[in-house]
């Protein structure tokens, strides 16, 4: 309450807050938690009420302001400072050499950059971004332009989170989503909850935690960080909640960073060892079974223990409540994707289920949890630079027009290609690309050396201040706001992390007159690409009614039929997931795969540690909303690194010491200055701290095999004093 009054005032607040993730109202700009059958009347978390009121706020970025603030200036101030100045009122524009953004015209502004993009050496030439708040309408639409202009080039945020999730699905099931509904989270026997801190980063997935554990859920813990959210909940919405709270976690397993791949391979030795396998679902549904078998033979037990630093009786203890359950559920985040094993790990947690049958029944399954509200529907919206085949015939067919087949950049090679000089233009569709990518110094080298760079964006951030020779701001309505056309109000659509689509509709008075919605920015600037109509797509008809945009996606993609007519259902509608609605595994098999996968154990120099980058519980993605963590003890700081206190004496540091944390990679040394040591309870040999202040200590050819995501959860890092400081 206090953060949404001190930036909407107490009207707006209630106004606001009360229509959240109201089937009449809008969704979330938070994460992508689903919304229970029957929502609450404030159906919204802390975190939540944050998101909308910093994107209701009555604080406004115009022409003053960017007249006060040259881009050297605004690239001195912190990503708290930049966003809390408000929201962007109107379109701005810096020319090559100018020191500050000055004002231009909307019409100007799409014409200047169709003319850059067409003056592109090749449609390739360009990169083209998404952030996961993006709609489902403007996402398809903005493909749509982008491979009609010529180029796959669609990085997004899922490169830096689930992307690896995506990847291990898709080879192990046959589709790169979670498996679960909230039913199956309610009628799961055990719930391991993985490299995962929901308190912070998935709020209301505490409640549908709480409601397991009525109904009799034992919950497991597995994270290097013993973090407050999953030990005991105080839900505000029930009287229990108002007193004593319920605790979560049942057991906790504080493994190392990348210890996890380790963890499950051991389970599943000792789940086959114990003869507790289902073989008739192994027999029916599943392939490369014996391959898998002579894996598990294989697995040392030293190796597991080091990699994991864990004890045998801890991991026998879990692999026991395992054989003993059900169904079961394993749920999972940046934890688990962001290392170089992620992709490995990922399977394994799949081979331990197979095991069992634990996917494709109710209470089982595999549930990554997506941070970014509509991240996945993006995806589906064909948000991709490795887009299948079936999406771009569906393209043809529907458009007319034959797409580019070339795989193109994801957001690593996006970047390396900025570095090479063979990407000259930048346009993103919402986020923060550069806090959010690695290799801060470079990344903004990289940046400030493109010929362009335009952002849509709602807020003020860094990758404004870092901008190219030639830069604009297209500000654009928030998710909170109406969005109202000549065919009346429109309504966007997002996916959730567990594939239900719904609609959401905007109730707020748009911040500034001068804003245009996404769907409106990505169709005239179609229209400035190809003036003379020739692209052969209307463009101006889909601007002006979004149900003709959704009828097109259900020509084009599959699990859409009547798209405009099932979004009026109360909750949305859920997509198909052949392994969950009828045990079909889209595969090379055409079977749920084992996958054997050679265990890592990451080594780590005398004198280092592993350092995890983590959000605050002040903090969504890159957007700082302020700087306490209460949940870990932090008051009105930021440039903190958790170290475990027996390490930290160890290698000789006081509490509280400021040091400068270097991280080492193949290609050298990287420092972060200026960081205060927290003891804090983290697994031995492994630290956390803040990002996007960290990212700068990941490099760029840091990534995880196959699905190429920056390795942000096992950077080896050394503390150096800061001497004569
Ligand atoms: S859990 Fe996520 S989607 Fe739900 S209110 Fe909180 S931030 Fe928003």
């Amino acid at each position: 309450m206090k953060m949404s009054q001190e930036q909407m005032g107490v009207r707006r607040t209630a106004l606001t807050l009360l229509r959240v993730n109201q089937p009449t109202g809008f969704d979330c700009p938070g994460c992508a938690w689903p919304d229970p059958g029957h929502t609450h009347t404030a159906e919204f978390c802390e975190n939540g009420a944050k998101a909308v009121a910093e994107e209701a706020t009555l604080r406004r970025v115009d022409r003053d302001f960017f007249a006060r603030h040259s881009l050297d200036d605004l690239s001195g101030r912190t990503d708290y400072w930049l966003g809390q100045q408000g929201r962007l009122a109107e379109p701005m524009y810096k020319p090559a050499g100018g020191t500050h953004y000055e004002p231009i015209e909307w019409e100007g502004a799409f014409s200047l950059v169709a003319e850059r993009l067409r003056s592109l050496p090749t449609p390739d030439a360009a990169a083209f971004y998404t952030s996961g708040r993006t709609s489902n309408e403007a996402a398809f639409l903005y493909q749509l332009m982008v491979r009609r202009f010529g180029t796959n080039n669609l990085p997004d945020c899922s490169n830096m989170c689930h992307e690896s999730s995506g990847a291990a699905l898709a080879h192990s099931i046959g589709i790169g989503k979670g498996s679960v509904l909230l039913e199956d989270i309610y009628a799961a026997d055990l719930i391991m909850v993985v490299g995962q801190n929901p308190g912070t980063n998935h709020p209301r997935m505490l409640s549908a935690l709480e409601e397991a554990k009525r109904n009799g859920a034992y919950i497991v813990n597995i994270n290097p960080l013993d973090e407050a959210g999953l030990r005991r909940f105080h839900n505000p919405q029930t009287p229990k909640g108002l007193t004593k709270g319920q605790d979560l976690t049942d057991d906790f397993l504080q493994v190392r960073l990348s210890g996890d791949q380790a963890l499950f391979a051991a389970m599943a030795k000792l789940t086959v060892e114990a003869g507790a396998v289902d073989e008739d679902f192994v027999a029916t549904y599943c392939s490369e079974y014996d391959e898998y078998l002579r894996f598990l033979d294989k697995l040392d037990w030293d190796d597991v223990l080091t990699a994991t630093g864990l004890t045998r009786a801890e991991i026998e203890r879990v692999a026991k409540k395992y054989r003993e359950s059900e169904r079961v559920i394993v749920c999972w985040a940046m934890g688990l994707t962001q290392h170089k094993g992620a992709v490995a790990t990922i399977q394994e947690i799949v081979n331990l289920l197979l095991l069992r049958g634990n996917i494709g029944k109710l209470g089982a399954g595999v549930c990554p949890v997506r941070g970014h509200s509509n991240v996945q529907g993006d995806r589906t919206m064909g948000i991709w630079e490795k887009a299948h085949d079936s999406l771009l015939d569906g393209l043809r067919d529907e458009f007319g027009f034959e797409p580019n087949r070339e795989h193109g950049l994801d957001s690593v090679d996006t970047l390396r290609a900025m570095h090479a000089g063979t990407v000259k233009a930048f346009f993103a569709v919402g986020g923060n690309f550069v806090a959010a990518t690695p290799d801060t110094t470079r990344t903004e080298e990289a940046m400030r050396s493109l010929d362009l760079t335009v952002h849509v964006s709602t807020k003020l951030n860094r990758s404004h201040a870092v901008a190219g020779r030639e830069a604009l701001i297209l500000p654009c309505l928030g998710r909170t706001e109406r969005d109202t056309k000549v065919t009346g109000e429109q309504v966007v659509t997002v996916e959730d992390s567990m594939g239900m689509v719904h609609a959401s509709r905007g109730r707020l008075e748009p911040a500034s007159p001068q804003l245009l919605s996404e769907v409106a920015i990505v169709t005239r600037l179609a229209e400035a690409l190809w003036p003379d109509g020739t692209s052969g797509i209307p463009w101006g008809e889909f601007r002006d009614n979004y149900s003709v945009i959704r009828d097109r996606i259900e020509r084009v993609i599959p699990g859409f039929e009547r798209f405009n007519e099932r979004i009026e259902e109360p909750g949305g509608f859920p997509l198909p997931h052949p392994a969950r609605d009828r045990r079909e595994f889209k595969t090379k098999t055409g079977k749920a795969r084992f996958t054997a996968n050679d265990l890592e154990t990451l080594e780590v120099p005398e004198g280092h540690l592993l350092l995890q980058t983590v959000r605050s519980h002040d903090q969504f993605n890159t957007t700082i909303y302020g700087l306490d963590d209460r949940y870990r003890g932090i008051k009105q700081g930021r440039r903190v690194v958790f170290v475990n206190a027996m390490d930290r004496q160890e290698l000789g540091f006081a509490e509280g010491e400021h040091v400068d944390l270097v991280s080492i990679a193949a290609d050298g040394e990287r420092r972060a200055e200026d960081f205060r040591v927290v003891s804090y309870a983290t697994a031995r040999g492994c630290a956390a701290a803040y990002f996007p202040e960290t990212n700068v200590l990941v490099a760029l050819d840091s990534v995880a095999r196959v699905s190429n995501t920056p390795v942000s959860k096992s950077i080896v890092v050394r503390l150096e004093h800061r001497t004569g400081m």
